[in-house]
């Protein structure tokens, strides 16, 4: 129902291209660049009809313009950010639906990373978008927004169907899961995850998309109130919020 194109562009960002094939409407997430884009959209033959923007930083609207003055689409984008988007025409806050084509999006507010950051989730597909706020095994770092906010962004996330596939806008599993692998070093399956993601990685192919169930299964910052997290931290008895900004804090200095 929904083609979701991958491309990898600058260091390590991921942009997506999304296209509806039953009423042949294509978006794009999150274009750090314009020509990548271009590019595809014309190597496809697709049209661009709209830009979700998750948040206002550069790797993530800085194809805004060009892609807007080549294709005439529309910037989907978080209402709290919309002084700093360019070319934002339709402003985005919690709870909103929008329609690609056939297809539903519910936009979720997750401000931690910026204080305007949302998510794009396809009900019916499954599939979510969430930019910079959470990754695989990790999460954003905290730019704008406070632990606390953060933490209940993902808990919002960490609540969605476990087979829902995740859509992160970087490339940091590695490091991600060499820093998880401190906190819970004897995590089975964040063990065995590791294996894949280390194969992965030396072939040069992406760790991403995810799912919700493997990252409550191994990614720290969702598994704040799990035992052994709270005992890996040495912090048996305090609040997930507590333990949640902690490992924040150690990922920081990681
Ligand atoms: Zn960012
Ligand atoms: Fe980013």
């Amino acid at each position: 129902m929904l083609e979701i194109i991958q491309l990898p562009v600058l260091n390590d960002n991921y942009i997506y291209l999304l296209h509806e094939p039953v009423g042949g409407k294509t978006a794009v997430v999150d274009p750090a660049l314009a020509q990548p884009v271009l590019d595809e959209l014309q190597r496809r033959g697709w049209h661009l009809d709209f830009i979700f923007n998750t948040h206002h930083h550069s790797d993530h609207v800085g194809g805004n313009l060009a892609l807007k003055q080549h294709s005439g689409c529309r910037i989907l984008a978080p209402q709290a950010d919309s002084h700093r988007i360019p070319g934002i025409d339709q402003a985005l806050s919690d709870g909103d639906k929008i329609a690609l084509g056939a297809v539903n999006f519910s936009i979720l507010a997750t401000p931690g990373h910026t204080s305007g950051h949302i998510v794009f989730y396809a009900d019916e597909e499954q599939v979510l978008f969430c930019g910079d706020t959470l990754f695989v095994m990790g999460c954003g770092r905290l730019f704008e927004g406070s632990p606390e906010q953060m933490w209940q962004s993902l808990q919002k996330l960490r609540a969605l169907p476990p087979q829902t596939k995740v859509y992160c806008a970087h490339e940091y599993t590695l490091a991600n899961g060499r820093f998880a692998l401190t906190v819970e070093p004897d995590n089975a399956v964040l063990n065995a995850r590791m294996g894949e993601v280390k194969k992965l990685r030396s072939e040069n192919i992406p760790t991403v998309p995810s799912t919700i169930a493997l990252e409550r299964a191994t990614n720290p910052f969702f598994r704040a109130d799990e035992a052994s997290v709270k005992a890996a931290v040495g912090q048996p008895d305090a609040s997930p919020l507590a333990v949640f900004t902690e490992i924040r804090k150690r990922k920081d200095k990681f």
